[in-house]
């Protein structure tokens, strides 16, 4: 496919200002003076992302607006530190200790931000769950990580009752919404107004686990990752230079802190920068976005591939229409962005969206296109100072302008810290001194990488290996398409065929020679081999709570056979 640059001018000086010189002489130690540690090298993230602003000139600057689009309420950061420390006070009269696994399942409502602090603030390691998880994903969460408390609300409790007999460890379950509450539960408002405001924060090592997150499931089962209080380290460095956040930024990361990405950039990263950030707990449309994004000058905006292919679907006049003139930095994560979202966003808010490429196990982004630096389309762009990244062939040999298996140099500060009791699943991700992140991917001459599929998805067919991101990145080109999940599935004369699961934009009527049409438009822009052999419209394609295209259910279901661990499977 021609790949097209995008010069990425901008209007307000970067915080990274000289990316290579930067990268050549960096030095995580160098940069620690961007936290606060205590004595003997010890630290809390919580103390870095809220205390620390709590007690500066920050302190009545607002922290989080919260807003379900209707609502709102808005939360300095010393109304942060005084709400927090009561939830860690209410914690550590409840018997928390260090090392408890305290687990949060609620809307994006305040408390679930006051409690993740707490629990940080107390040494407990914080889980967080996504509001629509079902009895088997709530199950599998809270009794792989033996979870001593849940917070929930008195609506999501009732999922828990029917497994509550099938987890032992589960002591108490906080009740945020309801002043009376049933036996074994806790009244979190009337408890939480016995507590006093003050709280002397645990001093962590930095290797000590601060959060865990159960992996997105898109492969398979997901994993429960732990990461240490150190995280906040990148999180921090990364959400200043890559979302590129400053001062006076009205920044909306709409992930919920059921993914990582909620986590490391909706609370930890963010609130670290001392910068203002949106919380929106509501629905999902193009309008409802727009209008907050006017209504609360929405200056950094944070979102991932799937939420941008639904305000493509949308159309452009509704964006000229929201007269959107205060973004400034635009960022997308999760999946590959396509070519054409990027070509989109620049028609639609005169700005390029910014592709950065991690995982949850990853704990804070290691590969991104800056702002300011030349953005080639379709590029995740450039590791970052610190990370050290390469592409591996078979053998293990870093190879350029090759497709390879994506590796970094383990000893980044957010680098996960452990598979929750599984170290031999731990020990799998490194090989050879480097740590294998299960994409395939290459480096092109400039230092550009560029992702090509999950091992898992690679179809091998004519001889050829195809990455399913160039064939679904054609595909959307075409203006009938919106989205597109393809696969390969064994084929007697190509070894895999190419199989392509599409959705129609709206209003879009396929003529009768559609699917020829299709196979020709992909053919003229990718080598003769990968075109899809089959298309099939499909009303919408399998997803993960997160947003990412499940490849593994399209093709579970073609071949009819078990679609495996569907517990993080969006359904509604
Ligand atoms: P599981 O590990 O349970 O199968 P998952 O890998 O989707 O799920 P996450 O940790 O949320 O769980 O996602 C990380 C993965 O998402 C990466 O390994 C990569 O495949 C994909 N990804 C993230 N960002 C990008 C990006 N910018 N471009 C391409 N792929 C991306
Ligand atoms: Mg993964």
């Amino acid at each position: 496919m021609k790949i097209k640059t995008i010069q990425n001018k901008v209007k307000v000086k970067p915080n990274l200002s000289d990316y290579k010189k930067t990268y050549q002489k960096f030095n995580w130690k160098d940069y620690h003076s961007e936290l606060e540690f205590f004595k003997n090298n010890k630290i809390n993230a919580a103390y870095n992302a809220v205390t620390r602003h709590a007690i500066s000139n920050n302190k009545n600057k607002t922290a989080l607006i919260c807003t379900n689009g209707e609502k709102e309420k808005k939360f300095t950061f010393s109304d942060l530190e005084k709400q927090s420390n009561r939830f860690a006070n209410l914690l550590t009269k409840q018997g928390i200790k260090k090392g408890d696994r305290v687990f949060i399942f609620l809307p994006r409502i305040p408390e679930l931000y006051f409690c993740f602090l707490g629990i940080l603030k107390t040494g407990a390691i914080a889980g967080t769950m996504f509001q629509a998880f079902g009895h088997d994903a709530l199950l599998d969460r809270l009794k792989n990580s033996g979870a001593k408390f849940l917070i929930t609300d008195s609506e999501l409790v009732k999922r828990i009752y029917g497994i509550k007999k099938d987890l032992p460890k589960l002591k108490k379950i906080i009740i945020v919404n309801k002043r009376k509450v049933k036996r074994g539960e806790i009244s979190y408002p009337k408890e939480i107004s016995k507590t006093s405001s003050e709280y002397k924060i645990k001093e962590m090592k930095l290797t000590d686990p601060a959060f865990m997150l159960y992996t997105s499931g898109t492969t398979g089962k997901p994993k429960g990752v732990i990461h240490s209080h150190q995280a906040i380290l990148q999180q921090h460095l990364t959400a200043k230079w890559i979302l590129d956040l400053k001062e006076n930024d009205i920044y909306w990361c709409t992930a919920d802190p059921g993914w990582v990405t909620g986590i490391s950039y909706g609370i930890l990263g963010n609130l670290s920068n001392g910068v203002t950030s949106l919380v929106y707990n509501g629905k999902f449309s193009p309008k409802n976005w727009y209008k907050l994004i006017k209504k609360y000058n929405v200056t950094v905006w944070y979102t991932a591939p799937t939420a941008i292919r639904m305000l493509m679907k949308a159309g452009t006049t509704i964006v000229t229409k929201s007269n959107l003139k205060s973004l400034r930095h635009l960022c997308s994560v999760g999946e590959p962005l396509n070519p054409e979202a990027i070509k989109w966003g620049l028609k639609a808010f005169k700005l390029p969206f910014h592709d950065n490429w991690w995982q949850t196990e990853t704990g804070a982004i290691c590969v991104a296109n800056y702002p300011g630096m030349k953005i080639k389309s379709g590029s995740m762009g450039k590791p970052f100072p610190g990370i050290k990244a390469a592409v591996l062939n078979s053998k293990g040999k870093a190879v350029i302008g090759k497709e390879g298996n994506l590796v970094l140099k383990p000893g980044w500060p957010s680098m996960m810290k452990e598979i929750w009791r599984n170290q031999k699943k731990y020990k799998t991700y490194f090989k050879r001194g480097w740590y294998f992140s299960g994409d395939k991917a290459y480096q092109d001459k400039e230092g550009y990488f560029w992702f090509i599929g999950r091992a898992d998805d690679i179809i091998k067919t004519r001889g050829e290996r195809v990455g399913p991101f160039e064939v679904e990145s054609a595909l959307v080109e075409h203006p009938g398409i919106v989205e597109a999940g393809v696969i390969g599935k064994p084929d007697p004369m190509l070894g895999e065929a190419i199989k392509a699961f599409v959705v129609l934009a709206k209003g879009y009527k396929p003529g009768k020679d559609f699917y020829e049409e299709i196979k020709n438009f992909v053919k003229k822009r990718l080598a003769g081999h990968a075109y899809p052999k089959e298309v099939e419209i499909r009303k919408n394609l399998p997803k993960t709570r997160s947003g990412k295209i499940m490849r593994r259910v399209l093709k579970a279901q073609e071949l009819g056979l078990d679609t495996g661990d569907l517990s993080t499977l969006e359904n509604d």
